[in-house]
């Protein structure tokens, strides 16, 4: 099979290597890739695992990797996308015992698997839910495509196998997945390939292809419940299968219009958006062109032109506009329609934080809206912090400093309809890149930006894990300040430590000091030494979560500014705050009643 044939047998140690040039003659096909230093007579060496297999991967080439299955996986997970076009991936254990197709098992994959089972006498693991007959699985069809009886696929299937020859019905849709089915025009059975909605005999498999586009049009917070009635209407009338509906698509001035939204998650399916221009040029193919609406929207059609439009040059208009009080709605069909590459989707802008610094500590929620985004913003080492997490992302870094045009960039792609990812450090609410967003669209009246969605996820922010390593310095009331005067005047920075000061708050410190900003973090400790006693238990902490991170927990009094750069934060305790020593090492907490503070006075706490 053709994807399946020149395979690299990837080998990681010597015996892997022995297994894999056995594999490799008796297939009669292949090349053995071995690992540089750990392998020896291979065709090919390597000496970084994963960017070799990653590229290979990315070539399209079929990998058998002797080796565990997580490796792949691993490797691999970032690089997975579109199941039509990646190659066959198989691990292969060292002892030949056990073949596992993890990708394209209908690509091959399976087939390829039960051929080295052979060869080393051991046993091939396959997944997918059906056979495959030349190569088709009519139980598990291309992306797009549904089984509409899908009990009906199993005995079909088996008949097939058994050499039955059905007969095929092509009433829509380009069923080119099919050419290898061997036919018989007279068969007992029967593959019927269509966009309705239709009663299947038990002889009978019903494949619905991805045809139909949903094009739809409504007065501005027009009910959901309206637009759901009116679409499924449109579709049972019209006697159409809801299965072979690919997208929701409408103009772009409703790419924020919430029943659109609805009523696309409501089918399965993306919502899709044309600009007036581009509806424009449907207005020859309308069934009812409206001179009313060019007014309005500038485009002569909405339902009709936005169906027609992700239909394309192929599609025509099966259903004319149908109309509810508020909504209007239309179809068109096509052989077949990719709603990703139709119109744009709503712009999506996540803002997240990566917390202070390794992956450990930071939430799943981030994690998701990383993987579901395809632009990253952020300063370059905050993208670095990312690691693996970046892979396969167009990267928009930008330097340290350049806030707003960090924000206008991640806005602007997000207006283009892309996923994108603004990354802060910490807590993106923290210090950080989420007010600076709000802000601009509080200023803005651009109505692009207007329609993008937005979501923000928490972070671990560097005081919340400076707290965790040193005890529970915030357990009771704080607050936190920058001591950066690039946006806020030094007056008002002052103003608020003087009232933490009055007010006995605990109070952490960001920015504490930067190269050429040195001696506010001593104004701001005498300050509070007026307040509080000079053995007052402090948290310095530096590079938290990264490599060479340091905490400290010292007296008020002998905090030092040459201990304090721009990534170290500080938690100054309130006046009942104390220290103690557990484990052999220094810890702080703030105790949340108001007992008299009863620890030994002076006591240096560093450790
Ligand atoms: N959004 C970030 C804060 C950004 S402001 C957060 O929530 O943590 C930058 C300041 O944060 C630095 O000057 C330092 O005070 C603090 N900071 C950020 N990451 C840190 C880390 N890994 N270790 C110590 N301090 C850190």
């Amino acid at each position: 099979m053709g994807l399946a044939s020149n395979p690299v047998l990837l080998a990681l140690t010597a015996d892997g290597a022995q297994l894999a040039a056995r594999i490799r003659n008796e297939l009669g096909a292949g090349k053995v890739h071995g690992l540089a230093g750990r392998t020896s007579d291979c065709d090919e060496t390597f000496t970084e695992t994963d960017t070799h297999l990653r590229g290979l991967f990315r070539d399209g080439r079929p990998v058998i990797g002797i080796c565990a299955t997580g490796i792949l996986i691993r490797t691999l997970a970032q690089e997975l996308s579109d199941k039509r076009t990646e190659p066959p991936v198989i691990a292969v254990s060292p002892d030949g015992a056990s073949i596992v197709p993890l990708l394209g098992g209908h690509h091959g994959a399976n087939k390829l698997a039960g051929r080295i089972a052979k060869i080393t006498g051991g046993t091939a693991a396959i997944t997918t839910a059906g056979e495959t007959l030349f190569g088709i699985a009519l139980d598990e069809p291309p992306p797009g495509w549904t089984v509409g009886n899908p009990d009906a696929a199993k005995s079909v299937m088996a008949a097939l196998l058994d050499g039955a020859a059905p007969c095929l019905v092509i009433e829509a849709g380009s069923a080119d997945w099919l050419n290898d089915l061997p036919l018989d025009a007279d068969g007992q059975w029967m593959v019927r390939v269509t966009d309705h909605a239709i009663e299947a005999n038990p002889r009978e498999l019903l494949l619905h292809p991805p045809t139909l586009a949903v094009g739809v049009g409504c007065e501005r917070g027009c009910s959901k419940a309206e637009l759901h009635e009116l679409v499924a209407r449109t579709i049972s009338d019209a006697g159409l299968a809801p299965e072979s509906v690919t997208a929701v698509v409408s103009i772009d001035v409703k790419v924020d219009e919430p029943a659109v939204h609805d009523i696309a998650q409501h089918w399965g399916v993306p919502a899709r958006f044309f600009t007036a221009e581009q509806l424009e040029w449907e207005t020859p193919r309308l069934a009812n062109p409206s001179a009313i609406v060019f007014r309005e929207v500038g485009a002569h059609g909405v339902a009709e032109a936005a169906a027609l439009a992700a239909a394309g040059p192929e599609g025509v208009l099966i259903v004319p506009k149908q109309k509810s009080a508020r909504a209007t709605c239309a179809v068109a069909r096509a052989p077949n329609i990719d709603p990703q590459a139709v119109g744009m989707a709503r712009g999506h802008l996540s803002i997240v934080g990566t917390g202070p610094g390794d992956q450990a500590h930071r939430i799943p929620a981030t994690d998701a809206a990383v993987a579901a985004a395809s632009d990253l913003v952020g300063y370059a080492l905050y993208l670095d912090l990312l690691g693996p997490a970046a892979t396969g992302k167009t990267r928009h870094d930008f330097n340290l400093g350049a806030e707003e045009d960090r924000c206008r960039h991640a806005l602007d792609l997000a207006a283009e309809g892309r996923n994108v990812a603004l990354v802060s450090s910490g807590d993106p609410g923290v210090f950080a890149m989420a007010a600076l967003v709000f802000e601009l669209l509080d200023r803005a009246d651009d109505p692009r930006w207007q329609r993008i969605a937005i979501d923000v996820h928490p972070g671990v922010s560097a005081m919340q894990l400076a707290a965790a390593r040193a005890g529970a310095p915030l357990g009771h009331d704080f607050c936190a300040i920058s001591l950066s005067d690039l946006l806020t005047p030094r007056e008002t920075i002052d103003k608020r430590l003087r009232a933490v000061a009055e007010a006995d708050f605990v109070v952490a410190l960001y920015n504490p000091a930067s190269k050429i900003r040195r001696r506010q973090i001593e104004t701001a400790r005498d300050m509070l030494l007026r307040h509080r006693p000079a053995d007052t238990p402090v948290v310095v902490a530096r590079n938290l979560a990264r490599e060479s991170e340091s905490i400290e927990i010292v007296a008020l009094a002998d905090l030092r500014v040459e201990t304090i750069d721009m990534l170290t934060v500080l938690i100054i305790g309130n006046a009942q705050s104390r220290a103690l020593m557990h484990d052999g090492r220094a810890w702080t907490y703030t105790p949340r009643g108001y007992e008299k503070k009863s620890g030994p006075a002076g006591m240096r706490y560093s450790r």
